[in-house]
């Protein structure tokens, strides 16, 4: 941190030319690793055994952690949380068309779409950012096989009316909880509602494996249906009784799931300490709300949310988000642009926003901020403080923006990334 510069003031921004605020990156979603030792012990355990891969102990250790944590009968650890999806949606027959919001990760619509199936966007309520349930009936049409819902930065979509929905119009209920891994809906834990729930546990998710993923369900048939597909089909030694894939965990991967497991509590309480400071900082700014929780819920504060209202604030998301990059901030604009404007969705349905007036408003307002481990209470002040500028004088960042426009496109830090050879950029992490 650089504290000789008062970024209280216009001429202390880097976008006026001053020092930036942070020498080094500030990233969204550094990965919470726990007890670097413990780590290191297992690994060490698991090259002893030389068993690396196929059901080994630590797999099947973090199997049953993640049951007993979330009180589900069955976790399918994967090797990743998209393969999951595909996984879980071919396992439970689903084809035709699925209804999804297009408010999420790009994976989840293309889990879909990857097997042919088609990805329906379905808009979202603004105030919880998730699909909103009453608008998912006019989306059936006679193809549709199933609906995905999305917990989004861990808060819970609407499974009571989903599952109402689901239940009246005979379609498979999935959830993609890549967000929600230690959160809780209706006072239970995310994990056993639908037909089955999808963990992604990437290196960004709150519980991290390196690259990870599972289907945890109640549904004994639909669990061995998964064990199955994740592993060829192998049902013993030379016996493949059933098309699959090879989405198996790894053990070292299992290792780092196990140790961030037993951090676990601590890395909430790290993340909910920085969600608190940074909602005390921006509360107040006309403008800027931050994505509140349901206080009588378990939450996993891996996400800082801000919605930044260009009518209010005096200065548009982008502007706000030009001007913490170029101190070395990488907030994200997640979603961006929606599922919907990328492709392959935008060329097969160039109408889809018509039906997403939500989804289309939300995307222009989100700002994710660096959060938990990634940053210090200091670090915090200064990254609000500095959005306190934008918005005290928003006509005056904006002309500074467009003076040193030339400057600023050097300054910028997600600069240092190659882009994508379309020139668009992802909505990756
Ligand atoms: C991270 C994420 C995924 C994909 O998980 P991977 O483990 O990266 O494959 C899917 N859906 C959502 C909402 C995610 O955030």
């Amino acid at each position: 941190m650089n504290s000789q510069v008062d970024k209280t003031t216009l001429s202390g921004l880097a976008i006026a030319g001053a020092p930036k605020a942070f020498d080094h990156i500030l990233h969204v979603g550094r990965p919470n690793i726990g007890n670097r030792q413990r780590f290191l012990d297992r690994v060490n355990e698991a090259l002893d055994r030389r068993w690396l891969s196929n059901a080994g102990r630590f797999v099947t250790e973090f199997e049953r952690a993640v049951e007993q944590k979330l009180g589900v009968r069955h976790c399918v650890a994967m090797c990743n949380g998209t393969v999951a999806l595909e996984i879980a949606i071919r396992a439970l027959g689903l084809h035709g068309e699925v209804i999804v919001p297009s408010f999420t990760f790009i994976a989840t619509a293309h889990a879909l779409q990857w097997q042919e199936i088609t990805p329906v966007f379905c808009d979202i309520d603004p105030r919880t950012h998730n699909m909103a349930a009453e608008l998912v009936e006019r989306m059936i049409t006679p193809r549709t096989t199933g609906i995905i819902g999305v917990h989004l930065w861990g808060r819970p979509c609407d499974v009571g009316e989903l599952e109402t929905i689901a239940q009246r119009r005979g379609l498979a209920l999935l959830f993609d909880a890549s967000h929600a891994f230690g959160c809780s809906c209706q006072h239970r834990m995310i994990g056993s509602f639908g037909r089955a729930e999808v963990f992604s546990f990437h290196a960004t998710k709150c519980l991290n494996t390196c690259e990870g993923g599972a289907v945890v369900t109640n549904d004994s048939d639909l669990a061995g249906r998964c064990r199955l597909m994740k592993n060829f089909g192998f049902e013993g030694y030379d016996r493949v009784t059933h098309i699959g894939t090879n989405g198996k965990m790894d053990e070292l991967s299992a290792a780092m799931g196990l140790t961030v497991l037993e951090d676990f509590e601590a890395i909430v309480e790290r993340n909910r300490r920085s969600y608190d400071h940074y909602s005390a900082l921006l509360v107040g700014l006309p403008g800027v709300s931050p994505v509140r929780y349901d206080p009588a819920q378990v939450q996993n504060f891996q996400y800082v949310v801000a919605e930044i209202d260009e009518a209010a604030a005096g200065i548009s998301r982008n502007d706000v988000l030009t001007v913490l990059l170029c101190e070395n901030v990488l907030g994200r604009r997640y979603f961006y642009p929606g599922c919907h404007r990328m492709e392959p969705y935008k060329s097969l349905f160039p109408h889809a926003g018509l039906l997403l007036p939500e989804t289309e408003r939300l995307v222009e307002r989100v700002l994710v901020l660096p959060a938990g481990d990634a940053v210090t209470q200091d670090e915090i002040a200064l990254i609000c403080r500095m959005i306190r500028t934008c918005i005290e004088q928003p006509r005056e960042v904006r002309a500074l923006l467009e003076r040193n426009s030339a400057a600023i496109r050097e300054l910028r830090c997600d600069m240092r990334v190659p882009p994508p050879p379309s020139g668009e950029q992802h909505a990756d992490r």
